[in-house]
This record gives C-alpha cells, sequence and structure tokens, in this order.
C-alpha cells in the first residue's frame, strides 16, 4: 500500500512519527513497501488459526470472508503468535525491502537495520530486535 494510505489507517496519535519514520527512510533511498498497517479482528483471527491445526480449507473460508487472498497448504503455518496485536489498534506497520527489480526481499537484513536504525530515531520499536521466538522483522510499532 502507498505511505499515505498506511499512515492514514494509523491512531493519529502516532501517525506523525510513523510519517517522520518513512519520510527519513525514503529520503536515505531506501527501497522498500509497506504491506500492512490497520488490521481489523477478523484478519487477526484468519492470520491466528494458521499452523494450529486447523485445515487450509477452513482457515481459507475465514480469509475470503476477510478479503484475504487464499492459502496453499504449505502457507499454512503459525504466522502470528497473538490474538492482541499492535496492528489492531493502527500502532503498528509492516515493511518489506525491495530489490532492485521492485521485488519483496524480507532477507535483506541490512536495509532492516537501518530502516530500525531510522524508526528507533523516532521512537518506533522494531520487531526484528526481539527474542527469536517472537522475532518479527516487517514489523515496526509504537505500544
Ligand atoms: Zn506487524
Amino acid at each position: 500500500m502507498t505511505k499515505e494510505k498506511a499512515l492514514a489507517e494509523l491512531d493519529t496519535a502516532v501517525m506523525f512519527q510513523f510519517k517522520a519514520f518513512l519520510d527519513e527512510a525514503d529520503a536515505a533511498r531506501l527501497s522498500y513497501a509497506i504491506t500492512e498497517a490497520r488490521r481489523t479482528m477478523l484478519t487477526q483471527v484468519c492470520y491466528f488459526l494458521g499452523g494450529r491445526g486447523m485445515s487450509t480449507a477452513d482457515i481459507n473460508a475465514c480469509r475470503k470472508v476477510a478479503g484475504l487472498y487464499l492459502w496453499t497448504d504449505s502457507e499454512n503455518r503459525k504466522i502470528t503468535w497473538t490474538l492482541n496485536s499492535i496492528h489492531l489498534r493502527g500502532r503498528a506497520i509492516d515493511i518489506v525491502p525491495l530489490d532492485k527489480n521492485e521485488r519483496a526481499n524480507y532477507n535483506d537484513v541490512e536495509t532492516y537495520r537501518k530502516l530500525a536504525e531510522i524508526a528507533a530515531n523516532h521512537g518506533i520499536e522494531w520487531g526484528g530486535n526481539w527474542s527469536s521466538e517472537k522475532r518479527d522483522g516487517p514489523h515496526f510499532q509504537i505500544v
């Protein structure tokens, strides 16, 4: 989604910190895409079902209602550890670095580290700093 759309979804109490973060990332010519900002409870529930023993077909019934793309069996894995995501309150965004062909590269540690450094200057916490069990590289939040 565009930066403007993501910012518009955020809690107004944190919107300007995220704007300053993303503006600085743009000024540093970091190449990235924002994949998600505010999340509905329905979407969170659909995410939570993954990798917890429910069939992909049943999860896809949830995903269809939520307007999410449908999973293949290999995508049916644990992708969140909580039903109480900071995304529900519009206080987090997910970011993926883009390679020179504008393709998502979740393994671009160098860009993530640069983003995290800029984010920290604006009081934004990076999920990549969390302990291994909960580490969430794309995730940036203000609790
Ligand atoms: Zn996130």
